[in-house]
């Protein structure tokens, strides 16, 4: 088989950030890595669960949220997938940020996370998804389009 557009991304020389991945009939996929790969250091489950949570839900009720496609955790845990439909770059690093923002001081219920809505409503951990969200409102700070560029 082929190998796929996302493994050839060269993935020691990434840095935590949010990048263009692909782009499929005009559903384009940005990474956001919260963690620099193979770096020793990842996102926890229970902390990237919630982020989860929050981040699809803010996601689809912000004023993007008629071009949300998907939002989901990566398997490696070490970032998140975005999936947008006709929206701008600008507007998908927009998003993004006022999704962080919105969970870094998030207090409250965790939307979803009952057993009838999740199908692992016990692991959550809002203080980790907190600062994961904390970190990347920081790298994203001044994003430019330019900065989505993955360097092959
Ligand atoms: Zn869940």
């Amino acid at each position: 088989m082929e190998k796929i557009s996302s493994f050839q991304v060269d993935h020691t020389k990434l840095n935590p950030g949010m990048y263009l991945s692909r782009i499929d009939q005009g559903v384009v996929t940005y990474d956001i890595r919260f963690c620099k790969p193979n770096g020793g250091v990842y996102l926890e489950n229970a902390g990237m669960h919630t982020l989860e949570h929050l981040f699809a839900t803010y996601a689809r009720n912000s004023e993007y949220k008629d071009h949300v496609i998907y939002v989901g955790p990566m398997g490696c845990r070490t970032g998140f997938y975005l999936l947008t439909l006709g929206l701008s770059h600008q507007d998908a690093i927009r998003l993004v940020q006022q999704s962080m923002a919105f969970i870094s001081t998030y207090e409250g219920e965790i939307p979803g996370a009952t057993e009838v809505e999740c199908g692992n409503y016990r692991e959550q951990n809002l203080s980790s998804a907190r600062r994961y969200a904390a970190s990347m409102l920081q790298v994203l700070e001044g994003y430019t389009v330019k900065q989505l560029e993955y360097r092959r």
